[in-house]
């Protein structure tokens, strides 16, 4: 079994980023980058299926800046086999990034791509969606569970909708986008960091790929949320309807 994994690297989500003073960016400098936590799921979940199945390959993949090196040394470290880093300059759409993932899977003929169901920096929850669509390949996304069956054919996953689990079944090769629950990520040991230096980290242009990567979302500017202001406790049910209406006006 050959999984292929796609990790992109974001902020640490533990610290504060902060909007450049043109609102046209956010301050990175300073800010640790590390595996989107999302990712760092997929990453162990395809070390589950490697080692349960009692062999196969984890490769790895990112899309962006060479400074990524070190989160897919991160994943290396857990366990992963070999890394691809699709070298692109400049901001990349989540369109962009499937088709340029796409090339890739064409590359690597993976039985199974996995993915974050999102990314924590923008959130945009694409990617993985898009790429099954270019590939037209089935996809499941949100998985909390993936149990293979048919001698390995098809799986088997749960999801998490709003209005609870999902079941369903998928041949492979399929995509699949990790949710929360599937599983916790192990921490990398220090063999593992050892190992992975030496792993294999194949570097290729994103240029070469023949893709269009012209931006079809635009970003306009950004904006620091708005601080919380402080919570108030109330005596009983009936000052609480009494601030809502006069104070708050929310209530009539
Ligand atoms: P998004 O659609 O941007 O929220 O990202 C969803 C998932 O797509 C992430 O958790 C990653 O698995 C993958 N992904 C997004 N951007 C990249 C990237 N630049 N390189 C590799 N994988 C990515």
């Amino acid at each position: 079994m050959k999984v292929l994994v796609a990790i992109k690297p974001v902020p640490n989500p533990d610290e504060r980023v902060k909007v450049s003073a043109d609102g046209h960016s956010v301050v990175l400098e300073n800010v640790k980058m590390v595996v989107n936590p999302f990712c760092e799921i997929a990453v162990e979940e395809a070390l589950r299926i490697r080692d349960g199945l009692g062999g196969g390959e984890v490769v790895v993949v990112t899309v962006g800046s060479p400074s990524a090196d070190p989160q897919l040394r991160t994943a290396l470290a857990m366990g992963a086999d070999r890394g691809i880093l699709v070298s692109a300059e400049g901001p990349l759409d989540g369109f962009a990034v499937a088709r340029l993932l796409r090339r890739v899977v064409d590359d690597e003929a993976p039985d199974l791509v996995l993915l974050g169901k999102q990314a924590v920096d923008d959130d945009n929850n694409q990617v993985g969606q898009i790429l099954a669509a270019l590939l037209g390949w089935p996809q499941a996304t949100f998985v909390s569970r993936i149990e293979f069956v048919d001698g390995g054919a098809r799986i088997r996953v749960d999801r998490e909708t709003d209005a609870g689990l999902e079941t369903i079944g998928l041949p492979l090769p399929a995509v699949v986008t990790t949710d929360l629950r599937l599983n916790e990520p192990r921490y990398a040991s220090l063999p593992g960091i050892l190992k992975a230096r030496k792993k294999e980290v194949r570097v290729v242009d994103a240029a070469a790929a023949g893709v269009d990567l012209a931006p079809k979302v635009r970003v306009l500017a950004f904006e620091a949320a708005k601080g919380r202001k402080g919570g108030r406790i109330v005596a009983d049910a009936a000052e609480l309807v009494r601030l809502l209406r006069d104070e708050a006006k929310v209530l009539g």
